[in-house]
């Protein structure tokens, strides 16, 4: 390998406030003979752990060992690379189905690079079968197949132990606040008081500050969701705001999965010969049964993307009642906030529930969550958090 990059430059720059962790893949990176066939990348929500396992492939495929500007980088980072192959969930898991063609071409010698690259992001919803396909190939992998698993630490049980043994175990941590503003502002030209204002109000996650300084549409949800704790005055009031999470959920949800659907649907019709003069009969046959099971996908996905959105609702609503939390707790130091912006607020919710109350809500806010994982519907869920939440009167 030639002068290597710095690691701050090529594709180590995408890598946001992880300078443990681009130190650890750039070592493996230069010294081929050392290399794990099966990696990690564990870390909370929005630190970044798909990013660093598609800058490592990237940078595995690449003479230069990530330069960030050739062939081979700039393919790998769009998707593109004949070698990397990537799964990424759709629906609520991953399935035997889709594993099982993966680890056929995983079995492969990579065609054009050096290495034949599996990126499985959110391994932890593989199905248990998927899992244990998985496995049979880590148990004894091709010599130049290497596999870069990404699953939250929140749940690190989730990812059997069985596979995680034979891992090589990335943690990634929640960047540095000020790392986050500073990308917005070097890559994104946001304004640099709306970066700060973003990086803080989304405590590090990279993506969430990005859509909060770019998309006024998600600075107006944020602020009906943290409305949401002094509201809750009456009954009614409880009720209404449950109302509202869970349309305000569903309408994003609708949206992004509305986006995705349509180009897809179009796809997948013209590959089955519908034309201007439509179908003819055998293709309308075979077409019927193809795009049945496109729109079945097609549902999984949007039920997926309406839960997480509110579920990121759900971890915002927590995060305040855990500001007031401190701030009733508080005794010297200011402490840090989750919610900065809203500090008024979180003080007046700290005098009205104090901190047992507000410990009790974090409670009901976390049930409300597995609930919701356990397929509880979310408007029944939601009331029930709302009516725990009520203000004392
Ligand atoms: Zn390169």
């Amino acid at each position: 390998m030639s002068a290597p990059v710095s690691p701050a430059e090529g594709v180590w720059a995408r890598v946001i406030g992880q300078p443990a962790v681009v130190a650890e893949l750039r070592a493996a990176v230069a010294d081929p003979a050392a290399m794990t066939h099966a990696w990690l990348f564990t870390g909370p929500p929005g630190s970044g752990r798909s990013v660093a396992a598609r800058a490592f492939a990237a940078a595995l495929q690449c003479a230069e060992g990530g330069d960030g500007t050739c062939h081979a980088c700039r393919t790998v980072l769009a998707g593109t690379h004949a070698d990397v192959q990537t799964v990424v969930p759709e629906g609520l898991s991953i399935g035997v189905a889709e594993v099982r063609q993966l680890v056929r071409i995983a079995g492969r010698a990579p065609s054009q690079g050096r290495w034949q690259v599996v990126l499985v992001e959110d391994a932890d919803r593989m199905t248990e079968q998927a899992s244990n396909t998985v496995l049979k190939m880590l148990e004894e992998p091709p010599s130049r197949t290497v596999f870069l698993l990404c699953a939250p630490s929140l749940h690190p049980d989730d990812v059997p132990v069985t596979i995680r043994s034979r891992c090589r175990v990335v943690g990634l941590r929640t960047p540095p606040v000020e790392a986050v503003a500073d990308v917005l502002v070097e890559r994104d030209g946001v304004d640099p008081a709306l970066a700060a204002w973003s990086a803080a109000a989304s405590g590090g996650h990279v993506g969430r500050a990005r859509r909060l300084a770019r998309d006024e549409v998600a600075r107006m949800a944020r602020k009906a969701v943290l409305d949401v704790p002094l509201s809750l005055v009456s009954l009614a009031a409880c009720l209404d705001a449950a109302d509202d999470l869970v349309t305000a959920a569903q309408e994003e949800a609708d949206e992004a999965a509305g986006s995705l659907d349509g180009a897809e649907t179009e796809a997948v019709k013209a590959s089955l010969g519908y034309g201007a003069r439509g179908p003819g009969v055998s293709a309308a046959s075979r077409g019927a049964g193809v795009l049945k099971e496109l729109e079945k996908r097609q549902k999984s996905r949007a039920t997926r993307l309406g839960r997480d959105s509110l579920d990121r609702a759900l971890v915002d609503l927590a995060g305040f009642y855990r500001d007031a939390l401190v701030l009733d707790s508080a005794g010297g130091a200011p402490p840090m906030l989750m919610h900065p912006d809203r500090r008024a607020d979180s003080e007046e919710l700290a005098r009205r529930v104090g901190a047992e109350g507000a410990l009790r809500r974090i409670d009901a806010i976390l049930a409300c969550r597995v609930a919701l994982e356990q397929n509880v519907k979310p408007r029944i869920a939601l009331e029930a958090l709302t009516v725990a939440l009520r203000l004392p009167a």
